[in-house]
């Protein structure tokens, strides 16, 4: 299987830390015949983010990258704006 797909990992609009395996890391240690449990050990990755930032990269201990990117907040109030702007 060739993957090169950048892991993305999605974060929630409040957080400040991360955690999550590198895609790239477990197809390797399945390709290697890593046991199921270092496979996890090794693509497992974690760290910190900036509350402000909407997208931060990270990159696993092998060097992958990791995409992490915020979801918005609920649109709540954007909606009811733009269905204002429909009906001007
Ligand atoms: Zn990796």
């Amino acid at each position: 299987m060739n993957r090169s797909a950048i892991t993305t990992v999605w974060l929630s609009p409040s957080a400040t830390s991360f955690s999550c395996l590198c895609e790239q890391c477990l197809d390797a240690a399945r390709v290697g015949g890593a046991t199921f449990a270092d496979a996890l050990a090794g693509a497992s990755v974690r760290g910190a983010v900036a509350a402000e930032s909407a997208v931060t990269v990270a990159r696993c201990a092998a060097g992958h990258e990791i995409v992490l990117r915020r979801v918005e907040r609920p649109p709540g109030l954007r909606r009811h704006d733009e269905r204002q702007m429909q009906l001007a």
